[in-house]
């Protein structure tokens, strides 16, 4: 009952002339496809571009980060209404890249995403775990927290504008992928802890895993009951992988 939502982050990789092939070569090649749902996260100078080749395609565009504020004097931030501006359906916040490099807090990230629904975009929420956290036996502490925090002052009405991501650390960009009963575990209680929030309206709750996501391991992530999709870092920088990625995501007829 819940579509399957397949995102690729390209983080800070490709130039102009890469993100308009890999948009463009992904768009085509999926066509009218729309029994997944599809978008590409580009670097910020790229999203007007890429926008201009989605345009007509069922692939969304999404900013991988934005800022908690309309406008103002903060060099070097951009605004969500900046990232809508520039043909954003969606934006990620909370990945874990943000919160361990640079430092954002939980606090930080609730605030940005009360701004991105008010801009009017879409949210990826992402949350996980460190290895140390996972080896102390704290994975659900952990989760229960960021979710909590992520979620002050966000009501029920705003969930369809709403995707978690669970994204252990340990398993991003490390080639180390979650087992597919470690991931069913870690969103069966993220389901958990909404539907104690949100009520049924949980279980419409799309929540995509990412972590070192390839051809060769989204099949059985997906096959898990509360797996809604993937967020995917490396294998989306080229199409073959991330549309093999996408057609795993198909409903089986
Ligand atoms: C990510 O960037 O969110 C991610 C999951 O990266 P990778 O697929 O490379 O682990």
């Amino acid at each position: 009952m819940r579509t399957k939502f397949v995102a690729g982050n390209w983080k800070m990789y490709t130039n102009a002339a890469r993100a308009r092939d890999l948009a463009g070569e992904v768009a085509g090649k999926l066509g009218s496809e729309k029994r997944v749902a599809v978008a590409v996260f580009p670097p910020f100078p790229y999203l007007p571009a890429v926008a201009e080749t989605l345009r007509g395609t069922v692939v969304m565009l999404g900013a991988q980060n934005c800022y908690c504020e309309k406008e103002g004097a903060f060099t070097g931030e951009v605004s969500p209404w900046m990232v809508a501006d520039a043909g954003c359906q969606w934006v990620i916040v909370g990945h874990s890249e943000r919160r361990h490099k640079f430092g954002e807090s939980d606090f930080l990230i609730n605030r940005k995403l009360h701004a991105a629904l008010e801009a009017g975009l879409r949210v990826i929420l992402c949350l996980g775990e460190t290895r140390e956290e996972r080896d102390k036996g704290q994975t659900e502490r952990v989760l229960g927290w960021q979710l909590d925090c992520g979620l002050v002052g966000i009501e029920g009405g705003l969930l369809p504008h709403l995707v978690l991501a669970y994204e252990p650390v340990w398993a991003i960009g490390t080639g180390l992928n979650a087992t597919p009963e470690q991931a069913q575990q870690a969103h069966a209680f993220l389901r958990s802890r909404a539907r104690s929030r949100f009520g049924n309206a949980a279980d419409r709750l799309i929540i995509q895993y990412g972590g070192s996501v390839k051809p060769e391991n989204v099949a059985s992530l997906l096959h898990q009951p509360d797996v809604d999709g993937a967020l995917v870092g490396g294998a989306s920088l080229q199409a073959d992988l991330f549309l093999a990625i996408v057609r795993a995501a198909l409903p089986a007829t």
